[in-house]
Order: C-alpha cells, then structure tokens, then sequence
C-alpha cells in the first residue's frame, strides 16, 4: 500500500522475475525465539486508531535505515530489521524504509484523495471520471492502496523497502535486494505478504516486492482481525459503504501470501 504518488506509475511485472527467485522465497518462516501468539491486541489497535508517535510499544527509526526522517515501527519490529539491515550490508545489500507506521487518519487521507480524483490512480486517472459506480472505484483504489483501517502499515510490524516498483526489483540493485530478501528476510521474521497472485493468493492488492512484514507479531494481528473484524465495522471515510460489498476483511486483510499467515 503506498502513499506517494508515484503510485500510477507502477507496473505490474510479476512474469519479468526469474523463477529461481521465487522459487527461493517459498521456504517456510523459521521458527523464531521471538515468537509472541499469546499478544493480544484491541480493534482500534488492529485499526490503526492510535497515534504512534506516543505508543509506548513505537520507536522512531534511525537516520541510516530509511530515507526519510520521523518513520516510526513497533520496536520489537525495529530491532529485528536492524539485525536483518546489519546481515544484509555484510553481503553488500543496503535496504533501505522507506515506509513503515501509517495509522487510520493517514490513511484516510491517502484514500480520500484518491477517491475524490485529487490523487490520480496509476496510468494518470481521476476515478471519479473513470470509475463512477463506487465498488468499481474501491476495488481501483485497493489495487495497492487499502481501506483505512484495514492496512497492515497500521500495525507497525510492516516496512516498505527501497523502492516502490517492482520492475525496479527485477534487475541490477533492485533483483539483488529482492534476491537477498527471497533467501534471508524470513531467517530474521520478515515475510512478504502481497506475493504474486494465484493460486495461492487469489484475492487482494497487487504484489509488492517492497512491502515485508515482521510475522512473529503480524501473524496475531491477522488472525485477530480475521476473528475480531467485521466488515461493517470497516467506516469512517469516503466509499467506506463498499467494505460490505467488497467484502475487505476476507479479500483484503486476508488476501496474503499463505507463509505470512
Ligand atoms: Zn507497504
């Protein structure tokens, strides 16, 4: 899910990568000894209806590890990224957030101006020219923006790294950092949920070679909201009639990849 307009420019390349690259990211999590199944967490947690600037469980991510000042990540997430960024750099990888915590009223903005055209979707479209009937616009935006309240950027378990295209993961830098992150980020927690579709994930956003999640807290924050989130609870923004008819607990919040649940 992203939040920077450079958004309409993505392409969808899931055909261009080398099979052995996503033949080497099909290895199951490792067991980790950080592994927390007992955390419980409340809805306006998993909804992102908390500030993490002043969450005792936050931190603010260092200088040398994002590209921009003030992202903030749960610090159980944070260290474990350190850990895989000190691992990564000793084979001469540098990754690099881009974005980490984004909470429901951030989202909300992001969504919003897209609805309202004042965003325009990747290939440059205002959708509310292109998509007046509002499931149809929805399921525009939820290519690879999400429904506030639904977006596991809430949760401060989840990263974007590098770059946000995923042709720019298919060669130089970019396949060496995805390559990288296919064998080694599951060693250090990290999955990545919006895999390419199929089979094993029919439903959801588009694949995205940037977004990584820290699972040993990620894995009870979905299956909470699978249990504890209905979709009619799903409001407070424009179009948010449409979670009901989307269906964005079961399509969306669980529409990921089958090693991150
Ligand atoms: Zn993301």
């Amino acid at each position: 899910m992203l939040i920077l307009p450079v958004l309409f420019l993505l392409a969808g390349c899931t055909s261009s990568t080398p099979a052995s690259v996503e033949e080497s990211s099909q290895h199951p999590l490792e067991a980790s000894s950080v592994m927390s199944s007992a955390d419980s967490f409340s809805i306006a947690y998993i909804t992102g209806k908390f500030d993490p600037l002043v969450h005792p469980a936050f931190t603010t991510i260092q200088p040398e590890h994002a590209n921009q000042s003030g992202l903030r990540l749960r610090a159980d997430a944070y260290a474990a990224f350190v850990e895989m960024y000190t691992a990564a750099l000793k084979d001469g990888v540098t990754l690099r957030i881009i974005s980490a915590t984004r909470n429901f009223d951030r989202q909300k903005q992001i969504w919003e101006k897209k609805w309202t055209g004042q965003t325009l979707v990747e290939g440059g479209i205002n959708l509310t020219e292109a998509e007046p009937d509002p499931v149809l616009r929805a399921k525009r935006i939820l290519r690879y923006s999400s429904m506030p309240g639904t977006s596991r950027h809430h949760w401060g378990t989840d990263i974007d790294l590098n770059h946000l295209e995923n042709d720019w993961f298919a060669r130089g830098e970019g396949l060496k950092i995805y390559t990288w992150l296919a064998e080694h980020a599951s060693s250090f927690g990290f999955c990545q949920p919006y895999s390419p579709k199929g089979e094993d994930r029919p439903f959801g956003y588009e694949e995205e070679k940037w977004h990584w999640s820290w699972m040993p807290v990620a894995r009870s924050l979905t299956q909470q909201a699978a249990t504890l989130l209905k979709d009619e609870d799903v409001r407070g923004f424009l179009g948010d009639q449409t979670a009901v008819d989307i269906g964005v607990v079961e399509h969306y919040i669980l529409g990921v990849s089958s090693l991150c649940k």
